[in-house]
């Protein structure tokens, strides 16, 4: 069981491994979420030739969450994306596939719907909206009224930017920041309020995008495979003829 064979899902030829060439199959293995000889079935594998070329990476199915899977994934290969967000393409790169499946633990069954810039807007903006509803919670001072009033017109609600901040102007007994205050609210009077929902909605352009990456995999090598008897199995290396049934 340590010495095994397997075709690579990239450039279709077999290859050799050993279970500590992939760390975690051995325990993965005596998982019993997972059906023995899963590793057969496996259709993602990735064999030294390709990984050495830079076609995809190999994984790591001890740190991986994958219950909603069938079984780990095994190697990790680029995927191109459509943003839910800006309507941009954008590239899921094999190295931050790795990063987000392995190093932060997130369930394989996760894929983001948008580019990196757009996440990490996603992510200021939700931050906002958690400091908006603890400032929301009981606002007493100017400087609070004036932190919602920031929030608000950041994300392009000015209508109530402009009701927080006057309250704050109100508020305030310097004549300095009264017209400080004042400038301000010129600037956001009369802006048109941003129609977009707030945190964004993003719509995920293609939520199956893994199911058809692993379906275009699994097709390859099962294109490969060949009639024995009442079975289909790999043609071994150095076969010509389809091997005779036992
Ligand atoms: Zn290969
Ligand atoms: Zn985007």
């Amino acid at each position: 069981m340590s010495h095994e064979f397997a075709v690579c899902a990239y450039c279709l030829n077999h290859f050799f491994w050993k279970e500590t060439d992939l760390p975690g199959v051995e325990r993965a293995n005596q998982d019993r979420r997972l059906r023995a000889g899963w590793t057969k079935q496996a259709t993602d594998w990735v064999c030294p030739a390709c990984e050495a070329a830079g076609v995809a990476i190999r994984a790591c199915p001890q740190n991986q969450v994958w219950e909603t899977f069938r079984w780990p994934a095994l190697s990790f290969e680029d995927f191109a994306g459509v943003c839910g967000l800006c309507r941009q393409s954008f590239v899921f790169s094999a190295q931050e596939q790795q990063h987000f499946y392995e190093q932060a633990a997130i369930p394989l069954e996760v894929v983001p719907n948008n580019c990196s810039a757009c996440r990490e807007l996603v992510r200021l903006q939700k931050a906002a909206q958690a400091r908006l509803s603890e400032r929301l919670q009981n606002p007493s001072s100017a400087q609070d009224y004036e932190d919602i009033g920031e929030i608000y017109a950041g994300a392009q609600r000015f209508r109530k930017s402009v009701e927080a901040l006057s309250r704050a102007r109100n508020l305030h007994s310097d004549p300095l920041q009264k017209e400080r205050l004042r400038q301000r609210l010129v600037q956001l009077e009369g802006l048109p309020d941003s129609r977009q929902p707030w945190p964004p909605e993003s719509s995920s352009s293609n939520p199956h995008f893994y199911t058809q990456q692993r379906r275009r995999r699994a097709d390859a090598v099962h294109e490969k495979r060949v009639q024995l008897g009442d079975r289909w199995v790999l043609p071994r290396p150095g076969d010509t003829q389809p091997r005779k049934g036992t």
